[in-house]
């Protein structure tokens, strides 16, 4: 059965969807069948991985709304054992149609179900939110990979998104855990260091070791819809998610 973890932070802009498209891409690349789901309605995810949002047949919308069967909405991407699970701006309208739909944090979980047996890793890009759409994301998985930026505000929130972690657990997915806490966009500073000693002395074992640093290749690779990896193995990104992968794989 494949791991479903979800990479969360309702703040924006701190490396979610970065870190998600580039550890799907490494842990594929380490012959792990992966799915990345988009379920943000942004859709960078998908254009990270070089799918056009704009000309979509289907998205998640209809996998959430429609019960539009996974096969038809799934994407071979260039790489081996890579799919994603494209999104665009459909996918607003999902969180007003959920509004009054029964078991609505459950429509992700139900309809992944099946694709479970096919994948040994499904991670779930959720949206700078804690909307339905990212519940659906966190009852959905079995793990919460929670991305923080190197800056003075960094714990800012997080209290809020581990109250959600503790309500998800106790009422809608009891097997929902903190799967790790990844420190993004690090840059030689002393404030660095310090948000650096401050997170892991809050959070202790559960902060990666690998630290993603602030990098430009990271932010280029994206234009070309490519994983850091297939742009630039060298930089120090493609280099850090690699060791990123390997304490997933570890953490397993
Ligand atoms: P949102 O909350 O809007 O979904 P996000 O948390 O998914 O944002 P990203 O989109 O991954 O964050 O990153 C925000 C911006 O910072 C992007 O332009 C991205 O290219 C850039 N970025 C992310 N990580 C790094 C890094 N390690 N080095 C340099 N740039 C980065
Ligand atoms: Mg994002």
């Amino acid at each position: 059965m494949g791991r479903v973890i979800a990479i969360a932070n309702q703040k924006g802009g701190v490396g979610k969807t970065t870190t998600a498209v580039n550890l799907a891409a490494c842990m594929a690349a380490a012959e792990k069948m992966t799915l990345l789901i988009d379920l943000d309605p942004q859709g960078n995810a998908t254009q990270g991985l070089g799918i056009d949002k704009n000309s979509l047949e289907a998205s998640v919308y209809d996998f959430l709304i429609n019960d539009t069967p996974a096969s038809e909405i799934m994407c071979e991407t260039e790489w081996d054992n890579l799919y994603i699970m494209p999104a665009n701006r459909d996918l607003v309208g999902a969180e007003v149609e959920l509004v009054d739909v029964e078991g609505r944090e459950y429509r992700l979980k139900n309809q992944l179900e099946a694709l479970l047996d096919e994948f040994d890793y499904i991670f779930i890009d959720c949206p700078p939110s804690l909307s339905i759409l990212t519940l659906n994301g966190l009852v959905a998985a079995d793990g919460i990979l929670v991305t923080l930026q190197c800056e003075y505000y960094a714990l800012e929130g997080l209290s809020e998104l581990l109250q959600t972690v503790i309500l998800v657990r106790d009422n809608l997915n009891p097997n929902l855990s903190v799967f790790g806490v990844l420190l993004t966009m690090y840059q030689h500073t002393n404030l660095c260091k310090q948000v650096i000693d401050d997170v892991r002395g809050h959070l202790g074992e559960s902060v990666f070791q690998t630290i993603i640093p602030r990098n430009v290749t990271l932010s280029e690779a994206p234009s070309f819809g490519k994983p850091v990896i297939y742009y630039d193995l060298k930089s120090a990104g493609a280099q850090s998610y690699l060791s990123l992968a390997r304490e997933v794989i570890a953490r397993g």
